[in-house]
């Protein structure tokens, strides 16, 4: 084993549970894409040639999530889930030891590359009630290559103001890295920001809103200069004919989407208001499609147990700052329902 580097052995795998009645864990969409969507899927895939690489710069797909975003072709990169393309940031931007600035809780990839990576990792703690905390992260900026933070924030839910980021972006040298994994479930984003500064990314993914999570794909908005130089961290050919011709399929399915996201959106409301009204739980208010809750009288570990019991499965935390809570991810209302049943029935 001393082939393997340290930071590899030292690194705990990242895993997560997948096997449930009742999937509440990933962040996932509840809905599946409709079964004729799917056909036309299978139909398209027949057109290209399987023996031959997938184009390396999709244009069509390109040119398509440009029509999405408004956002111009040649600032666009497509990753294999939003994932790689965290890595081909890091890869890009950051040698051994460099300092990256991350929020804490906040989403576990960044420091698990930063790891592997040998990165040195700041970490800026959200505030008591998990709001941003502007201030400090801008004074933190300075010494690092690179702040990553997702806004909508998981596990959270809560959103950093875009006033707020525009200061942090205008005022630091550094590179400042916005997941909007949860955008559509927000509506807001600082993606005009993009045309005022260079030293800004957005990341996005269809793993949430577009239901494609077992797909894998990501993309990058950012000024084009930069995302050419990102381009070159990323591994060549990662994102097959499937993901190219599925995702190009469903951005033309515009009411579908729209459609799949306020329903999410209305069960997130209708799913909030029920559980502050359960005593035993604190739920924080969330602009993604999960909340995150604390137990007041049972532990997390307990109730987790008991919910998986019964097929339900949600997602439980080793960070100190979310020892008693846990969070779920908003599904479908018959779901929701039962895990709600299933959580008062604990209590
Ligand atoms: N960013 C954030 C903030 C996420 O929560 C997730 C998924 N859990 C991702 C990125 C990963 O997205 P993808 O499936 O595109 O790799």
């Amino acid at each position: 084993m001393m082939q393997i580097k340290e930071s590899i052995i030292q690194l705990a795998p990242y895993e997560v549970p997948q096997d449930a009645k009742i999937k509440l864990n990933q962040n996932e969409s509840p809905y599946d894409i409709p079964v004729e969507d799917k056909q036309e899927i299978l139909e398209r895939l027949k057109n290209p040639n399987w023996n031959r690489y997938p184009q390396g710069d999709p244009e069509k797909l390109k040119n398509a999530i440009a029509d999405y975003t408004g956002h111009s072709p040649d600032g666009i990169l497509i990753g294999n889930g939003s994932n790689e393309l965290i890595l081909s940031i890091m890869l890009a931007t950051c040698d051994k030891g460099d300092d990256i600035t991350l929020i804490t809780p906040g989403f576990a990839i960044y420091p698990y590359i930063g790891n592997i990576l040998n990165l040195k990792i700041t970490e800026v703690p959200l505030k008591k009630d998990f709001s941003f905390d502007a201030d400090m992260l801008r004074s933190n900026s300075h010494k690092s290559r690179l702040i990553i933070f997702a806004s909508p924030n998981n596990p959270t839910g809560t959103a950093m103001e875009i006033a707020d980021i525009e200061e942090i972006v205008k005022k630091c040298d550094s590179l400042v890295v916005v997941d909007e994994a949860y955008y559509e479930f927000h509506t807001k984003t600082c993606q005009h920001l993009l045309t005022k500064c260079e030293n800004l990314l957005i990341l996005r993914t269809f793993s949430k809103a577009f239901g494609l999570a077992g797909i894998r794909l990501g993309y990058l908005l950012g000024n084009p200069e930069f995302v050419r130089q990102i381009a070159k961290a990323k591994l060549p050919f990662s994102v097959g004919i499937f993901q190219q011709i599925s995702a190009e399929y469903l951005l033309g399915k515009k009411q579908l989407i729209k459609e799949t996201v306020e329903k999410i959106i209305a069960e997130r409301e209708r799913l909030f208001r029920q559980m502050s009204n359960i005593r035993e739980i604190s739920p924080v208010r969330s602009h993604a499609n999960f909340i995150l809750f604390g137990l007041k009288k049972k532990t997390a570990k307990e109730t987790f147990e008991k919910l998986y019991e019964k097929g339900i499965l949600v997602r439980r935390f080793n960070h100190s700052a979310l020892k008693n809570m846990l969070r779920v991810t908003i599904g479908t209302t018959e779901e929701n329902r039962i895990f709600l049943q299933n959580l008062r029935e604990v209590f």
